[in-house]
Order: structure tokens, then sequence, then C-alpha cells
């Protein structure tokens, strides 16, 4: 991976290398230009309430179309955009889209729904997110209590103080907390208890363990997605599981209480547009139909 060469490290030179470097370079003199250059639009994912099988939320997943090199995956560029000090400037760039886009849907007529936008802990530390949310807010007329922000668990475990005063600032705005790709991070339980946060997302690697390759029901991965969703509980927090590919684990995940899914099982990320298609029905495969 391009990122891995590090900055100032000493490499021993091979041609392998070589072309490595040379797309890192390259990359990074676009990426650097990408946001001016309107390379990035966004895409977005339906959350569903496993209680009523209706959309209770969108996630909105950045897209980064390279002139030459064509779609580039937010895995690889995220990454270089945080070690390049330009990820603030993309964040604010997708908060501002994400918001516009949940009003315009607003404006539609659609029933109301809330957005979640995905924050880098980089940019979470170097710049005042509460300001800049504001902003976005202000300029897109999208009411507070429909904005979500997903923060990682790296994240919490900045100063946890700071991080405690500013994510209050945030909810007293009105805006809701998640914790995305939870279980993955080192974050402890004793300051996972203190953050004021609304939700953690259970991340996609367990939802896929709890079944094995013959679809039974596997006891250590089925035991680690039951205790994530009760800690949620237990906390006083939403559980949402992502990566939802099958009914069996849609299935699963609504009998340990789980409150909410996302999942190539219910939608693939799509365009502004074609999320439209989406509102206003159940989206749960039959099966989990009462
Ligand atoms: P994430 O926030 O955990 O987003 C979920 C990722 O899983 C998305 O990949 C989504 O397309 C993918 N996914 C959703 N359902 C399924 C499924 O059923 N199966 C599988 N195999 N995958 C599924 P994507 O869009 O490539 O984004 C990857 C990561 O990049 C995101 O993980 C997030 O950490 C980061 N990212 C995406 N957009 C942004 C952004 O606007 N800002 C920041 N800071 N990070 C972003
Ligand atoms: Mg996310
Ligand atoms: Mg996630
Ligand atoms: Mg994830």
């Amino acid at each position: 991976r391009a990122k891995d060469l590090g900055r100032n490290s000493f490499q021993l030179y091979t041609p392998a290398m070589n072309a490595r470097s040379f797309e890192r370079l390259s990359m990074e003199a676009s990426l650097r230009h990408a946001v001016t250059r309107g390379e990035f639009k966004l895409v977005y994912q339906v959350k569903v309430d496993l209680d009523t099988g209706r959309m209770s939320g969108v996630e909105a997943l950045v897209r980064w179309h390279h002139p030459e090199m064509g779609l580039v995956s937010p895995v690889d560029f995220i990454p270089l955009a945080e070690d390049m000090g330009v990820i603030s400037d993309i964040g604010e760039w997708v908060l501002r889209e994400a918001c516009k886009q949940c009003k315009h849907w607003h404006d539609l007529g659609l029933p109301p729904v809330r957005i979640a936008v995905n924050v880098s802990a980089l940019q979470f530390k170097e710049t005042r997110v509460p300001e800049v949310v504001a902003s976005a807010l202000r300029e897109t007329g999208l009411p507070p209590q429909y904005l979500e922000l997903e923060l990682t668990e790296t994240v919490l475990m900045q100063r946890v103080d700071e991080v405690v005063v500013v994510l209050k600032e945030l909810r007293a705005m009105g805006i809701r907390i998640s914790i995305d790709d939870f279980g993955t991070g080192y974050s402890s339980l004793s300051y996972l208890k203190r953050m004021p946060i609304d939700a953690l997302k259970v991340d996609r690697s367990f939802v896929n363990d709890i079944f094995d390759e013959n679809d039974k029901v596997t006891e250590e991965g089925a035991e680690i997605v039951s205790t994530i969703i009760s800690l949620a509980h237990n906390l006083k927090l939403k559980a949402i599981a992502e990566g939802v590919e099958t009914a069996a684990q849609a299935l699963f995940l609504h009998s340990k209480g789980c409150d909410e899914v996302q999942g190539f099982l219910i939608s693939r990320p799509v365009s502004g547009e074609d999320l439209i298609s989406l509102f206003d029905r159940n989206l749960l495969p039959e099966a989990q139909e009462e």
C-alpha cells in the first residue's frame, strides 16, 4: 500500500517501489486539487430499522473519480489525504454536500431522513468540528437533528476530556454521534461509558463471522456480536450492524435485539437520485416480515 511507504522513511530502492512511489506521488499531486476540480461525489447507503423494515437513516460515502485512474476507493485515498494534511478540506466538502443532499430530499417532501457523515479522527483533532458543522447546517438549512457524525474509536482515544467537551457541544446542538467499526479499535470501556454518544456500529468483520462457510452459526462469532449489542444497550445506546449481506444475518441480528442494519442485503451505496426509490417501503426481505 502506498501509505506504508511513510513520509520520512529510508527504503532500499527497487523498481517495484519506484512504481509505487510514482503512483503515490501522482495521486498526491491530484488529490491536492481534487476538491476544487470537483472530482469527488457522494453515494448513499440506507440504514434500516429491523422492527419496521423502514429506512431509519442514510450514510454518505465519498467517491473519488480520478481523471486517469478512474474510481479510487476511500480506503486508499483517505489515509493519503490524512498524511498530506488535506483531510479536513475533503471532510468539510463531504459534510456540506451531505447536508445539502439531505435537505434536498426533505424539500422533495420525502419522509424526513437523517444523514450520517464519516469524520476522520485526524479531522476531528485538527479542526473545530462544531464550528464546521454549524456552518454547514447554516448554509444548507438542514435542521441539526437530521445530522449524525460517525467517528471511529481512534477519536475516543485522543485526549478524553477534550473529546467529551466537543461531543457534548455537538449533542447540545442536536446532532447525533455514533461510533463506527466498533470493536476493531482499542477504546477502553471506562472511556466509552463517559462518552456522550448515541450508537455503536458493529464492524462488518464481526457480522461476517456470525456464520461459517456452511451457513452454520459459529459460537465465537455469534457471541461477539451479541456481546456488542448488549454492551450498547447497557450503555443506553442503539446497536447498528454494518456489512449485512444475508437474510440469515439480519434474522440473527434481529433475534439479538439489534436496532438497525446496513449492508448489501438491503442496498449498495447509490446516488442521491437512486435513493429516492427506497423511501417509504419495507426494505427487509420477505422472511423478515411478520
Ligand atoms: P465505513 O464508514 O465503515 O463504511 C462502510 C463501508 O462498507 C463502505 O465502504 C460500504 O460501501 C461498505 N459496505 C456496506 N455494506 C457492505 C456489505 O454488505 N458488504 C461489504 N463487503 N461492504 C459493505 P466504502 O464506501 O468503500 O468506504 C470505506 C471506508 O472509507 C468507510 O468505512 C469509511 O471509514 C471511509 N469513508 C468513506 N467515506 C468517507 C468520508 O466521507 N469521510 C471519511 N473520513 N471517511 C470516509
Ligand atoms: Mg461509516
Ligand atoms: Mg462502518
Ligand atoms: Mg467498517
